[in-house]
């Protein structure tokens, strides 16, 4: 039997990360703990952080950290775990965010248009630190393109997406979800962030309907029942979500984590709810990519059929090794399950 695929969605980026002096945030007019995303006079940043000889470049963009996530989850081998993205044409950081999106075992099906590739600087000075993005070509991705891999969707056993990608693209994820779910795919798809769910509220009831597992933290689940108007705790307001119209043979499943609370699972009728196993305190490093961590377990365990504890228990876990180093490396020991 062939083994089953899992294909991402998303806008992939290349996170630049280096230790810079308070002068080089002064330069860009940047400031710590805040978030810049990239305008003209910030160009020249990118190029300026790979020259500095102990920076680190990672792949970056949550959907693409789920997918390596899930990849190292599933140890699944070659061309198993494929990415669908857009990067830049000619273009030196698409070829770094391809060396080492592959190096994590993630097969990259990136289409390739006249923008700079998307990056995430991670300027760090004295602990404290300053992002400065620059979604470029991830916003462009063709939907030629996408027709050109419509077998790899919907032969794959899992699709996983974000709210984010609705910005740029959100008929186009649409379709895709459609297409999907009709081919009998699961469907996964992550809120992104309480403001993502505000801002693409209507995108986000389009492509609903074909979404077989929706999920997201206790804010963003919150904050998309407060926009349908359900009224209820956060059990009941989940419910009323798997309720919500839903096309294809899956009931819709809706997966809340909270932190290091209890993960709450819910279909139309049922809420199960999973714990999560403690990480002592001293060991936590880096919670920033929890929720895309734990979505790449989840995503993993499904392929082994949906038994929903055991999804939610693959997401801790995958969630609770990436917590414990900066960003979202993934671990060089195999998982254990
Ligand atoms: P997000 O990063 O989207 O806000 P959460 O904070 O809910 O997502 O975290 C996702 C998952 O990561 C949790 O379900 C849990 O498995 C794990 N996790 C997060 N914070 C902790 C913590 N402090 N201790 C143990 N596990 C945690
Ligand atoms: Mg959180
Ligand atoms: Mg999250």
């Amino acid at each position: 039997m062939e083994a089953k695929k899992i294909i991402g969605l998303g806008s992939p980026l290349l996170d630049i990360q280096a230790e810079v002096p308070a002068e080089f945030l002064e330069k860009y007019g940047l400031t710590l703990n805040n978030t810049f995303f990239a305008e003209e006079k910030h160009l020249p940043l990118y190029e300026e952080l790979i020259n500095i000889p102990t920076h680190s470049h990672v792949p970056g963009g949550s959907a693409l950290n789920t997918i390596r996530l899930a990849r190292w989850m599933a140890q699944a081998g070659q061309d198993q775990v494929k990415f669908i993205g857009c990067v830049g044409k000619k273009d030196k950081f698409a070829n770094m965010l391809i060396e080492v999106t592959n190096q994590d075992g993630v097969t990259t099906l990136f289409d390739e248009q006249d923008q700079p590739t998307g990056k995430c600087g991670v300027l760090l000075c004295n602990k404290d630190r300053c992002l400065v993005p620059l979604i470029g070509a991830a916003a462009h991705l063709s939907e030629d393109y996408v027709n050109q891999h419509i077998e790899d969707i919907k032969t794959a056993s899992v699709l996983f997406s974000e709210v984010y990608f609705l910005y740029p693209r959100a008929e186009l994820t649409k379709n895709i979800y459609k297409v999907a779910s009709e081919s009998g795919v699961n469907t996964c798809l992550t809120l992104s962030s309480v403001n993502a769910v505000s801002d693409k509220f209507n995108d986000i009831l389009a492509v609903l309907p074909y979404v077989d597992y929706l999920f997201g933290n206790e804010e963003e689940v919150e904050q998309f029942a407060k926009n349908l108007k359900f009224e209820g705790d956060l059990s009941q307001v989940m419910q009323q979500i798997a309720a919500y119209e839903k096309h294809g043979q899956r009931e819709r499943v809706v997966v809340c984590t909270q932190g290091k609370k209890p993960t709450l699972i819910a279909k139309k009728n049922e809420v199960i709810t999973v714990e999560v196993q403690l990480v002592d305190v001293s060991k936590i490093v880096d919670t920033n990519s929890a929720g895309d961590s734990f979505c790449g377990g989840f995503i993993a365990e499904l392929l082994n059929g949906p038994d929903l504890v055991k999804c939610a228990k693959a997401g801790n876990y995958s969630a609770s090794q990436t917590i414990q180093h900066e960003g979202s490396t993934i671990p060089k020991y195999a998982p254990v399950k």
